[in-house]
């Protein structure tokens, strides 16, 4: 490996599978590398996850959280973007298959990065899937918004006093930060967002339900904070229940451990599941190429460096590696996309041996309501204002391009300063949410007549 290209010999090939946080990294990390890169994903968008809620309640759009990769990455003239979803790793003939409907392609590499994150894990329950969907994708934060909003427009036009209050009661499972903020926007919303718009209903009167099998809130904090969360949050009117399992999800509502009657069933029609993730099924096609060990969430088990063992060429990063029991944090996959990005510059300069990879703790944050977060920066902790401060400082650095950042900031202003809700458009397929299926809407708005 030179750092001079010669024109004879072909240039070293990169393939990013994933262009999440550490996929991104990882790219940006090669921009000037003598490589040709080609970053694969089967979303045309780079997805900043940390914002999906705010998504899913109305605050942002997804333009705004997902630009497209190609227009990320269009100023780094060595890379390439294509749409597709790996399906397979060769490690011995060193290509990733790529599948776009059905139809398989193989693509060759000289290093290959791995980066394609997680997903939601029900453990066990996937049943539970259809009536309380995760929040990890935009499908996902569209499905929410539409069954958030829906639930308050068909609590407008429902006589029966006791399904109006299902309508309006709100479960979200996992008392980590996903739950908290979930839990708290959509006490914003019905407390404050929402306020004069109806008229047989009040919004204000919904029921929230934050529900966690453990004995903790935001359980990576540190107990201070947690408590102040804890206030925050039954201050908006939130129902925190902790050790609280849940044992049973259907379309009407939920089933749980407790042995409170208004506990053991919540009769919601809105449920929101937060509480657990798992690796992406690429780890085990990595493992089966390769022999790597994965652990019980199925993330793969690297070198200190990031690599598979055995194969120096191979990268796994983010959220699908196992290393050091790092945490599933945007701050890992970033500083992680960017070592093997650079491991690999590094090596094609004529470097030899590959750093370990250390990372720097930088915190973690998660906000209440608006004016309101709680932040573990080093040593220093944050709350309320303060914390809330810190968290828009920190969102909108690491927001993905300058029309997003000046747009975020536009639409928080609406959210926060003033009242609105900007993103409330849903379709009546989204209010309708599962039910759809059993009605004459699951079609959607596509009826043809009259044209
Ligand atoms: C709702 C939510 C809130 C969060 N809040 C915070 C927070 O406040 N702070 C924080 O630090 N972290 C937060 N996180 C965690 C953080 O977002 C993740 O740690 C980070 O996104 C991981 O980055 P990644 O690149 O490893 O994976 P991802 O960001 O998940 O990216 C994976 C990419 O791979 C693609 N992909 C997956 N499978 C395939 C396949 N088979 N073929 C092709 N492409 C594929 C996906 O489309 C995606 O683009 C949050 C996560 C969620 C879901």
């Amino acid at each position: 490996m030179t750092g001079t290209h010669d024109a004879a010999r072909p240039r070293h090939r990169v393939v990013i599978a994933g262009c999440g946080f550490a996929g991104l990294f990882a790219a940006r990390a090669l921009k000037h590398a003598p490589a040709e890169v080609t970053v694969v994903d089967r979303a045309n968008h780079h997805l900043f996850q940390p914002l999906l809620y705010q998504m899913a309640t109305g605050i942002l759009s997804e333009g705004e959280i997902a630009p497209p990769i190609r227009d990320v990455l269009r100023r780094q003239v060595n890379t390439k973007v294509l749409f597709g979803e790996i399906a397979g790793v060769d490690a011995q003939r060193r290509t990733v298959t790529i599948e776009v409907l059905g139809s398989r392609s193989n693509l060759p590499y000289d290093s290959l990065i791995v980066a394609t994150g997680a997903t939601q894990s029900y453990f066990g329950n996937d049943q539970f899937a259809r009536d309380a969907p995760g929040l990890k994708t935009i499908d996902d934060a569209l499905e929410v918004r539409g069954r958030i909003f829906g639930a308050f427009e068909l609590a407008e036009k429902e006589a029966d006093a006791a399904e109006r209050e299902r309508l309006l009661t709100f479960a979200i499972v996992g008392a980590g930060p996903t739950g908290v903020e979930m839990a708290g926007q959509i006490a914003e919303l019905a407390h404050r967002s929402l306020d004069r718009n109806f008229r047989s209903i009040d919004p204000a009167r919904a029921r929230i339900v934050l529900l966690d099998g453990g004995a903790k809130l935001l359980a990576s904090f540190p107990e201070s904070l947690q408590r102040r969360a804890m206030t925050d949050l039954q201050r908006l009117g939130v129902e925190v229940h902790l050790g609280t399992m849940v044992t049973g999800v259907d379309a009407r509502g939920i089933d749980t451990t407790s042995d409170d009657p208004r506990l053991s069933r919540i009769e919601a029609r809105t449920k929101v599941w937060a509480a657990g993730v798992e690796a992406s099924a690429v780890g085990r096609l990595v493992a089966e190429a390769t022999g790597a060990e994965l652990d019980r969430a199925g993330h793969v088990k690297v070198e200190p460096d990031c690599t598979v063992p055995g194969h120096p060429e191979i990268f796994v990063v983010g959220d699908l590696m196992a290393l050091d029991h790092l945490p599933g944090l945007a701050e890992v996959a970033m500083q992680s996309g960017a070592h093997a990005g650079r491991a690999i510059a590094h090596r094609l300069s004529g470097g030899t041996g590959t750093r370990p990879f250390k990372y720097r703790d930088l915190g973690t944050m998660a906000t209440i309501s608006r004016f309101r977060a709680v932040a573990t920066i080093g040593p220093v902790r944050l709350w309320g204002f303060v914390g809330w401060l810190a968290w828009l400082l920190v969102h909108l650095v690491f927001l993905t391009g300058f029309k997003n950042r000046v747009a975020t900031l536009v639409s928080w202003t609406v959210a926060f300063v003033g009242r609105g809700r900007p993103e409330r458009t849903i379709t009546l397929r989204q209010a309708l949410g599962p039910e759809a299926e059993n009605t004459d809407h699951a079609a959607d708005s596509g009826h043809e007549e009259g044209r």
